[in-house]
């Protein structure tokens, strides 16, 4: 494995199993170096979000990389207030022509909405058989929601994001989306820095040489989850990406699970308002 692994989803697509997450970094310069810095570094995947207000920089960025737009995977979110049918294929049209590309990897709904799942998918149903997207998913899908889903979809999403880290395990979450064929992509992966402060992650680290930032999403990535830790910060891109030059033994990932707590740093998807 190396930095540019990739999964294969079950409409056949490969996704790399590490990106760049850009939640709260700033569009312009910010984003630009960052996504340069990700590319430079192996990564092959951007992770990002109408609500992130970003997708310009991050166009940009890809346009005036040396990596072909081809080789890069690219997600975007529907929000919700973009949600239904007509409001999907609007936002969809504003996010393309924000990140200056004439097709998405991977098309996501951010947040489950109960009342507009069923025209947000069938938009999203179309821009797939459009190939517009090569991919459709979704995100803070909980078990119910991917019932009420699936009982509709003609399509069937491919990626569940969710939030996922030590402290957060949901491993019963994570069984249904492997019965259903779909892959886990983790955000908040290292808990927004905090796994830095957690003694068993340290320790870890010190045993096998690595950050507990490190020790964290090689833990993910050794169980199919796919990653996408954010840093505006050169080293911390590089960091989060060097996955490889150490293992982890049954013994840490037995020390690892023993960790989860089931608390959220984010909203439960229950919960989020205008759902
Ligand atoms: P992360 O768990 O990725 O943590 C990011 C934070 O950790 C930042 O403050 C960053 O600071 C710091 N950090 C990064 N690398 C290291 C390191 N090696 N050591 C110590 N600290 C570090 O949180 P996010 O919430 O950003 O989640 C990741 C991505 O998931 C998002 O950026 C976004 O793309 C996606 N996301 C999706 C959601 C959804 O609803 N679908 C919700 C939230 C996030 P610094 O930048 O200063 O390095």
């Amino acid at each position: 494995m190396n930095i540019g692994t990739t999964t294969t989803l079950n409409n056949g697509i490969e996704m790399p199993l590490i990106g760049l997450g850009t939640y709260k970094i700033d569009d312009g310069e910010a984003v630009r170096s960052a996504v340069h810095w990700a590319l430079d570094a192996g990564y092959r995947a951007i992770d990002t979000a109408s609500m992130y207000q970003n997708e310009t920089g991050i166009g940009a960025a890809v346009a005036d990389s040396s990596v072909d737009r081809s080789d890069i995977f690219i997600t975007t979110k529907i929000w919700n207030s973009d949600q239904g049918y007509d409001n999907t294929m609007a936002a969809f049209e504003q996010s393309m022509a924000r990140l200056d590309t004439d097709y998405l990897d991977l098309l996501l709904i951010h947040w489950p909405s109960k009342t507009h799942m069923a025209g947000t998918w069938k938009a999203m149903e179309e821009l797939y058989e459009a190939k517009a997207v090569r991919t459709i998913g979704v995100s803070n899908f909980l078990a119910h929601h991917l019932d009420q889903l699936t009982s509709f979809a003609n399509v069937a999403p491919a990626v569940n994001q969710i939030e996922h880290h030590p402290f957060l395990q949901q491993p019963a979450l994570l069984a249904t989306c492997d019965q259903h064929a779909i892959k886990v992509t983790a955000w908040a992966p290292l808990m927004r820095g905090g796994v830095g402060n957690i003694d068993t992650l340290v320790a870890i680290g010190e045993q096998v040489g690595a950050t507990p930032a490190q020790v964290t999403l090689r833990w993910m990535i050794d169980r199919g989850v796919i990653v996408i830790p954010k840093s505006a910060r050169q080293q911390r891109i590089e960091e989060n990406g060097d996955l490889f030059g150490f293992e982890l033994t049954e013994t840490h990932t037995a020390q690892i699970a023993a960790l989860d707590q089931n608390s959220r740093t984010g909203p439960n998807p229950d919960d989020f308002p205008g759902t």
